[in-house]
């Protein structure tokens, strides 16, 4: 092994060791390289040779974990990054009681946006799937436009006020 290769061996150990976040098997890697070479028989080419690439496997090894690491890492700032849009779209609205009864939820005014007209949207969808489903409908009743099935009454009507009710 001439000089300059055993200096940038030891430059890369000293570089591989210091790296953050090595793992503790590569850290011991690196250490069976730096004994072989402290040793003072750095002329075995491949005994050296196996050192090294059990600590490139390591060092190989330390990097993916590395890279997992990350991509968990952008994937949590996406999630919170969803949370606080999810935050923000649920501060603009205010769980109100319709006339009759229903709950829904309702832009706050001084939320609104410009030119944004008054509404209201589904806490049924906002809540279960983060989804802003505004209601439509006439002023006695709305219904969710994702899910028909969420329907909301605003106002009782009564139909048959011109007919005798039965029950009396
Ligand atoms: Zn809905």
């Amino acid at each position: 092994m001439d000089m300059t290769t055993l200096q940038t061996l030891q430059e890369a150990i000293a570089f591989a060791t210091s790296a953050v976040g090595l793992t503790g098997k590569a850290a011991e890697a690196a250490n069976a390289v730096k004994g072989l070479l402290a040793s003072g028989k750095p002329g075995d080419a491949g005994e050296a040779a196996s050192a090294v690439n059990a600590l490139l496997t390591e060092l190989t090894s330390a990097n993916m974990m590395n890279l997992q690491l990350s991509k968990s890492l952008r994937d949590l700032s996406v999630v919170l990054e969803r949370e606080d849009q999810f935050a923000q779209q649920r501060a603009r609205y205010k769980l109100t009681s319709t006339p009759y009864g229903d709950l829904v939820l309702q832009l706050r005014a001084e939320k609104a946006e410009e030119g944004e007209p008054m509404h209201y949207i589904c806490p049924t969808c906002f809540n279960k799937d983060r989804v802003i489903s505004i209601l439509q409908g006439d002023r006695d009743y709305k219904s969710c436009q994702v899910n028909n099935v969420h329907g909301f009454t605003f106002n009782r009507v009564d139909y048959r006020s011109n007919e005798p009710d039965p029950y009396f």
